[in-house]
């Protein structure tokens, strides 16, 4: 007997290396019109690297600085957190135990290590304007967080990720962590382009300037950025109010809640999160971003057949 095509379809997309969880998924994926991408993890490697350790407060050193981090991180599933715990193991730095570990998806973390409170996060709140420094009232604090937004600016036009240290709410340092685009994503964005008539979208947590020259390389025009989860969700959704029906590829705990407000929400099977996995209608068993153009394709030919 002959498989219906909407099975075959999916043991084809399976063998191509997109796991696609029901025949429902199957039939969607062959009516999508755009691609929404996440950045870290997503089009680029999500193996980023520490590139900088820069000591804002003068009284700690840069290795004593990353230590304190890494400890912070060990228990981050996010890949800045596991690159910050591999920079300092590759550094041979002594990692604490850390305890009262917290994580808040697209900001970053917090534990206690060694009795101090250590937060590792974006520079959200200093491009917002320090207002921390100035509910503090000290003029010591207004002048570091001058120089951290200087930093973080410096960085950030590099192409880099940068990273906010606090001890006990003391901003003390800032790190820079660079990662690899993909190879194949200017391949798959034109790809893409051309399959749906619509150019792909890039929705990231990280910051403008680092989302912006990503976007360039990989022919993204429509770029947004510093978004918190729910800030990803609505803009999935304000693309669906335009008409788009829309693909969400993404791998963070922060892209759950787009993906599952996407038409289709496609997880990155290698650098996923188990949140991303579970939530997506689709998994990219291989590790290769042409996979999402192809399975479109198989998806409608295979929409053909049926109807
Ligand atoms: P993306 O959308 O590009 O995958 P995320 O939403 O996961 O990025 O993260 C957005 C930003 O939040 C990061 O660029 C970083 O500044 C901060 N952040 C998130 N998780 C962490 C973490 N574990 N450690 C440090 N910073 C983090
Ligand atoms: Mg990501």
């Amino acid at each position: 007997a002959t498989m219906p095509p909407l099975l075959a379809a999916i043991a084809t997309a399976g063998r191509h290396g997109v796991l696609v969880k029901s025949a429902v998924v199957l039939e969607r994926l062959g009516t999508v019109t755009q691609v929404a991408f996440d950045k870290t993890g997503t089009l680029t490697e999500g193996r980023p690297h520490l590139t900088e350790v820069r000591v804002l407060a003068g009284d700690v050193a840069a290795e004593r600085l990353l230590a304190l981090a890494a400890a912070a991180e060990q228990d981050s599933e996010h890949p800045l957190g596991r690159a910050v715990v591999q920079a300092a193991r590759t550094a041979g730095l002594p990692i604490a135990r850390a305890y009262e570990f917290g994580s808040e998806p697209g900001r970053g973390v917090r534990a206690r290590v060694d009795g101090m409170l250590v937060e590792v996060a974006g520079p959200a709140q200093l491009v917002a304007g320090g207002r921390e420094a100035a509910g503090r009232g000290s003029l010591r604090s207004a002048e570091v967080e001058r120089v951290a937004r200087e930093v973080v600016g410096e960085f950030q036009r590099g192409g880099h990720t940068a990273v906010l240290v606090r001890i006990d709410g003391v901003l003390t340092g800032v790190l820079a962590l660079a990662d690899r685009m993909r190879p194949g994503a200017a391949a798959t964005v034109a790809r893409l382009t051309a399959l749906t008539g619509a150019g792909p979208v890039l929705l990231t947590g990280d910051n403008g300037p680092a989302a912006a020259r990503l976007a360039a390389q990989a022919g993204i025009r429509d770029v947004r950025a510093d978004l918190l989860p729910g800030d990803k969700m609505e803009a999935v959704a304000d693309l669906q109010r335009q008409g788009a029906r829309l693909a969400l590829v993404g791998d963070g705990v922060n892209d759950a809640p787009a993906l599952a407000s996407a038409h289709v929400g496609i997880a990155m099977g290698s650098t996923g999160s188990d949140l991303a996995l579970d939530t997506a209608d689709a998994v990219i068993t291989r590790d290769e971003l042409a996979t999402i153009p192809a399975v479109i394709a198989l998806a409608r030919r295979a929409r053909r057949l049926v109807v």
